[in-house]
């Protein structure tokens, strides 16, 4: 009799905990999977303009629908369109992929990445699997927790195009966006989350927003964020204008931008799928989804944006 009853109830943990622990290892290896493919050969360095662009593209776009983003009506296919000149001179047009998930409230945290990269140079292909494949994978993840979970803010999930143009696509977003832009309470910001060997991942913007910083803590040992890269005065040190962020701190919009120090495969063709980190990038992206929800649950940005008032009347 005993061993009929215990053994359903030894059942029932055991598969709850391999349930628990098997969602888990999907969620990662999910972010790693989006990794890989986007740092794959297929794409051929995501160059703004290139066919490789194009298929990264849809690769999101189809990553966006599977999760169920909503796209909007002005943005049909989830596509903005963009053209700028480049450093030749020459016409060349970009495309932003843009998708949300509506919250309780309709003030809005843009989370964004750029998808673009380097391309072909001299035969080489640069798959930029650091720059910045790992921050589209780390949106995604976040997309997908959310799509679960209901966010408390608008959470408007933008895939920049012609970063590596200097982040052209994040201006165009910025000129011209799907929606009101004062409803833009925040941009957390992806570029390069994979690579440390140190566990250190830097989180910039609370120089001007010290208000966000008692949001910027998360729970894994393993995983040390550091503050930094974006005093004005430190000019070679600043990293405001070194990536998207920069187009929304133009617009005085609070920001956080996640990423790692150069690394010696930044901008090389080294920089590819087996040379990433690939426990420091779970903690990297486990870590900023945590930091995204403090900030989420705990109606951060009205203090934020108070503090933010108060700078511009000094
Ligand atoms: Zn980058």
């Amino acid at each position: 009799m005993r061993i009929y009853l215990l053994l359903p109830l030894a059942l029932l943990f055991s598969c709850s905990t391999v349930k628990n622990s098997n969602s888990n290892a999907q969620n990662a290896s999910q972010l790693i999977k989006d990794l890989k493919e986007l740092s794959s050969d297929t794409y051929q360095g995501r160059k703004t303009g290139t066919k490789g662009a194009e298929l990264a593209r849809s690769y999101i776009v189809k990553r966006f629908k599977s999760i169920g983003l909503k796209s909007f009506a002005s943005l049909p296919n989830y596509e903005q369109s963009f053209s700028f000149k480049d450093m030749s001179g020459n016409n060349v047009s970009g495309k932003n992929v843009v998708g949300y998930i509506p919250g309780k409230t309709d003030e809005v945290i843009v989370l964004s990445g750029h998808y673009d990269h380097l391309g072909v140079l001299d035969n080489e292909i640069y798959n930029g699997a650091d720059d910045n494949a790992s921050g589209i994978a780390g949106l995604l993840k976040i997309a997908a927790h959310y799509k679960k979970a209901k966010p408390n803010y608008t959470l408007v999930f933008v895939a920049f195009d012609a970063g590596e143009q200097g982040w052209k696509g994040s201006s165009a977003f910025v000129a011209q966006p799907p929606f009101n832009l004062a409803k833009i309470k925040l941009n957390i910001n992806l570029d390069m989350i994979s690579h440390n060997d140190k566990g250190q991942l830097f989180a910039a913007g609370t120089y001007k927003f010290p208000e966000l910083r008692k949001y910027i803590v998360q729970s894994n040992p393993e995983l040390r964020i550091l503050f930094g890269h974006d005093n004005p005065k430190q000019k070679v040190d600043d990293w405001t204008n070194q990536s998207d962020q920069g187009a929304f701190d133009a617009k005085n919009i609070p920001w956080i931008y996640f990423g790692v120090e150069d690394h010696k495969d930044y901008h090389k063709a080294t920089d590819k799928f087996e040379n990433i980190n690939q426990p420091f990038f779970i903690n990297a992206a486990n870590a900023i989804l945590e930091i995204v929800d403090n900030i989420d649950r705990q109606g951060a940005l009205q203090a934020v944006f108070r503090e933010k008032v108060q700078m511009k009347k000094q």
